[in-house]
């Protein structure tokens, strides 16, 4: 459990830094994003984090209408599934697109990055 705790604090210190990684086993070279304390494909404990490149499609989504109490300001809001291109890894994330734009199947969007409370960001897909 404390190595969860470790690569999740590690992903939101990169966030924090406008960057997404993932984890690279040692033994296989398999990436996972987000980060994961053992690898998924061959079970080793020996890791490392790698920064990803943030470019991903659009794969699905839904209008959020009805939020936790910290996006009631956001609403509606489009919570995406965004495919990355690298090793297709799957992040789910707030996608911001400007007035007018549709979100459209395998759209190509990019991570963006919102200041939050206290200095802290929060990861945001937005068009490419
Ligand atoms: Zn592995």
């Amino acid at each position: 459990m404390k190595e969860v705790v470790k690569v999740v604090k590690a992903y939101e210190e990169a966030i924090n830094q406008n960057r997404i990684i993932g984890s690279i086993c040692n033994s296989c070279n398999e990436l996972a994003v987000p980060p994961r304390p053992i690898c998924k494909k061959c079970g080793s404990e020996d890791i490392d984090f790698t920064t990803v490149n943030g470019k991903g499609k659009l794969i699905t989504w839904t209008t959020i209408h009805i939020a936790p109490p910290s996006y009631v300001d956001k609403v509606p809001y489009i919570l995406g599934i965004v495919e990355l291109e690298e090793n297709s890894q799957r992040l789910t994330g707030m996608v911001v697109l400007p007035d007018g734009m549709e979100a459209a199947y395998k759209m190509d969007l990019v991570a963006g990055f919102e200041e939050a409370e206290e200095g802290a960001r929060r990861l945001r897909w937005v068009p490419a």
